[in-house]
């Protein structure tokens, strides 16, 4: 594994415990020598995930569009930063350059790049893993609701099993390396 993709709020939430969590991520990314590739944004928990990579002498690379250069304040130092033309582009070279996804937590945004890379496992167009962090239960209603999709027969059993979920850094490192 060289590269996780990690999807993540722009903001920081109202808990610092998700910032936190972030950060013990980024280190522990560092720490097994897996680079990360994000957003390449230097707000909310997409900038604390960086910085906590790059504090540990990690690889982070930054994915941007340039409409959101200024939006999101493109981190000024990052190991590599792509800037492309747009969103569509931003998500398909974070997957082309990323051996996994993980999900902390986050708004719109982070669910709609998480859902699409397991949208894409469901299909067979890839098998990297995707991994859902819920920290501290942020995400406790959507994993009931995905309870809910399966027992309506809208997602089979095992397109559901393609999605793990962590509970914490730790789990989520080890979710991601199998
Ligand atoms: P959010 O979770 O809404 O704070 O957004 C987290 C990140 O996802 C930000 O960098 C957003 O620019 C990005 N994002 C928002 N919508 C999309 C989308 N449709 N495709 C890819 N990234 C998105």
């Amino acid at each position: 594994m060289n590269r996780i993709c990690v999807f993540c709020g722009s903001s920081n939430g109202d808990l610092e415990a998700y910032a936190e969590g972030a950060a013990v991520f980024g280190s522990l990314l560092a720490k097994r020598n897996i680079g990360l590739v994000y957003g390449g944004a230097s707000v909310g928990l997409m900038g604390a995930v960086a910085d906590a990579v790059l504090r540990a002498n990690g690889d982070v690379t930054g994915v941007i569009p340039q409409s959101l250069v200024d939006k999101e304040i493109a981190h000024p130092s990052l190991t590599n930063m792509h800037i492309v033309e747009t969103m569509h582009e931003r998500k398909a070279l974070m997957a082309d350059l990323s051996d996994g996804f993980v999900a902390l937590p986050g708004g719109i945004g982070t669910l709609e790049e998480l859902f699409e890379m397991w949208t894409w496992a469901q299909l067979g167009l890839h098998d990297k893993p995707c991994v859902l962090l819920n920290i501290v239960g942020y995400y406790d209603q959507l994993i009931g609701f995905l309870d809910k999709m399966t027992d309506s027969g809208y997602l089979k059993e095992a397109s559901r099993l393609q999605l793990q979920v962590a509970y914490s850094p730790e789990e989520a490192m080890i979710a991601c390396e199998g």
